[in-house]
């Protein structure tokens, strides 16, 4: 069996779910269910006998032990984090909660729960902790994009938080020895990306005819990398990556946040196209976030290299199946929109 921690995100459930389509190994998918945890991604699965779900806080340690000591993993994957670097700036101490002392509570848990492992066992687990290129800071237009050596210089409490992060799950390898892999992506799109975040709510928005709101004059760059993409990097990274490594991982498709959007408004304009004129006259730029990141740009060649890992999508394709998901799954918008599926989640769970 594996755990997944914040299964229930938006790359967590895309991750349990492209793993489940391959494997058949258990999973147990261990999700606080915050605001930004939908098990209604996973209802997919209702009543396959391969999946467990356990509503939990990763900081919970008497309930993370019980965890370990019931399921016996072989690795945990760890996704579980506050994510949105917007409300960071508004709520940062839940950021740290979870983000910092929940991940120092999983790692103790697991290092207690390694230390008692018999030597083959112990050899092959893995604690893969999944992180963000955030942690780097910010680059100018002509620096060369974020390796596994660019030194840390987070901005915002998320990275900052996040950053934390990895120095424990660091630290866990060079001083207990703990098998531990890091990922540190750019940003993920794809299916099930709750609508707080740029490209859904952008959608969203255009859909409803509302404002689709760009932060500052849009010229912030990012690296997008579709989320299955990630899912496959990952399942590499555990698979065949070394302990006590860092893999960064991403999609060489930078991209101003202004073009990310008048991208969408085309393909909108082509599959659902608007009784008169563009989506594109919904776009309006409103005040900068503060201390918004300028550009952040990925070097993956080390996975590439190692793993052989490659992204299946470019930006154009994953953009275009992205658009098409939405279009066809208004279901999922209305259930997220209303809170519903936390009825559903009542009905399969008696709300536990
Ligand atoms: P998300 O916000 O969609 O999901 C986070 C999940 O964690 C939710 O299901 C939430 O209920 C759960 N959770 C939060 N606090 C918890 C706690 N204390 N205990 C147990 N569960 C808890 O996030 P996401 O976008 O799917 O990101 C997943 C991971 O990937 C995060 O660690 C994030 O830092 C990292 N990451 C995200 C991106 C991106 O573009 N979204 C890019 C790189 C890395």
């Amino acid at each position: 069996m594996i755990f997944v921690t914040g299964g229930a995100g938006f790359i967590g459930s895309n991750f349990i779910l492209d793993y489940l389509a391959r494997s058949d190994e258990h999973v147990l998918n261990i999700d606080k269910l915050t605001y930004a945890g939908n098990p209604y991604n996973l209802s997919s699965l209702d009543g396959d006998a391969r999946y467990h779900f356990v509503q939990a806080d990763i900081a919970d340690r008497a309930t993370i032990d019980a965890l370990f000591e019931q399921h016996q993993p072989r690795a945990i994957l760890h996704f579980a984090a506050e994510s949105h670097v917007d409300r960071s700036i508004h709520s940062p101490g839940e950021f740290i909660q979870t983000n910092v002392n929940g991940t120092f509570t999983l790692l103790e848990a697991t290092r207690v729960y390694w230390s008692g492992l018999p030597a083959g066992a112990k050899e092959e687990f893995r604690f893969l902790h999944v992180s963000t290129d955030e942690v780097y800071g910010t680059l100018g237009p002509g620096d060369a994009p974020f390796s596994e050596t660019t030194p840390y210089a987070p901005n915002s409490p998320y990275s900052a938080s996040k950053a934390a992060s990895d120095h424990l799950v660091r630290a866990y390898h060079h001083t207990y020895g703990l098998p531990t892999l890091t990922t540190n992506c750019s940003n993920n799109y794809g299916p099930y990306h709750f609508p707080e975040k740029l490209i859904p709510l952008v959608i969203l928005n255009a859909l409803d005819g509302k404002l689709l709101p760009i932060y500052g004059d849009g010229q912030q760059v990012r690296d997008w990398l579709f989320v299955s993409d990630h899912c496959t990097a990952i399942r590499e990274v555990l698979a065949r990556g070394i302990p006590g490594e860092t893999y960064n991982v991403g999609g060489w498709n930078e991209k101003t946040n202004l073009d990310v959007v008048q991208t969408l408004c085309d393909i909108l304009d082509e599959l659902q196209p608007k009784a008169a004129g563009s989506y594109r006259d919904q776009i309006t730029f409103v005040q900068d976030r503060p201390g918004h990141d300028r550009r952040y740009a990925i070097d993956a060649r080390k996975l590439e290299r190692e793993l052989s890992w490659k992204p299946g999508e470019t930006f154009e394709t994953g953009i275009a199946k992205t658009v098409r998901w939405y279009l066809d799954n208004p279901q999922w918008v209305a259930n997220v929109r209303s809170g519903g599926y936390l009825k559903w989640l009542e009905l399969q769970y008696g709300g536990k």
